[in-house]
């Protein structure tokens, strides 16, 4: 089925439509009693909550930028590391989660520091497979700001192997997109992996 997303006027979904009635249907199917007491405000509450998860829906890349593309001149790399991110993997609706660290080499464009963990959010908010919200990540900068670089680097936990036992617990995914310098030179490459890899260690 498609969920319709109802865009409120602060532009947040409040509840994901239709979905209290699944979410008692599911609970019924997994053999549990959606009338007990502990359960009775459950289907109202998933709705809610997957409103918020699945929020990057309803948004686009010019609501997450804002107006904060600004010329600068200059072309230092400009490195965000630990971007917190939470998304539900699409082939298990399963959290995963993790860090991103983005960085770009700017061409006449620079982006405000606060808006990187809105893209991030805009693409982790939806159904997601870690390598593909790594490539939208990239892909947005690119689109935004024509940089003469950009990559991002993404380690994320995922609960659908971790709770399942297919992976060990502390097993973490990497995943990269590197873009125009990022990719092209070796040594552009190393000074992004080499500025991020303290925080890698460092857990
Ligand atoms: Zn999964």
């Amino acid at each position: 089925m498609t969920i319709s997303p109802t865009i409120s006027a602060a532009d947040e979904r409040l509840e994901v439509p239709g979905l209290r009635d699944l979410t008692a249907g599911w609970l019924a199917a997994i053999g549990e009693d959606p009338e007990r007491e502990g359960l009775q405000k459950t289907p109202q509450r998933v709705a809610k909550a997957w409103a918020f998860l699945t929020a990057g829906y309803g948004r686009t890349l010019a609501d997450a930028a804002g107006d904060a593309v600004f010329a600068a001149e200059g072309s230092e790399m400009v490195i965000v590391k630990d971007i917190e991110f939470y998304s539900m993997c699409e082939h298990h609706m399963l959290p995963f989660y993790g860090r991103a660290h983005v960085a770009y080499i700017p061409d006449r464009q620079i982006l405000g520091l606060s808006k990187f963990a809105r893209i991030v959010d805009l693409y982790a908010r939806r159904l997601q497979v870690q390598e593909r919200l790594t490539t939208q990540i990239a892909d947005a900068l690119e689109e935004l700001l024509a940089p003469r670089g950009v990559a991002v680097l993404l380690e994320g936990v995922h609960l659908c192997m971790a709770m399942r036992g297919v992976q060990k617990q502390n097993s973490s995914t990497t995943t990269s997109a590197m873009r125009g310098l990022f990719k092209e030179d070796a040594r552009t490459r190393a000074e992004f992996m080499s500025a991020v890899q303290t925080t890698l260690r460092g857990r």
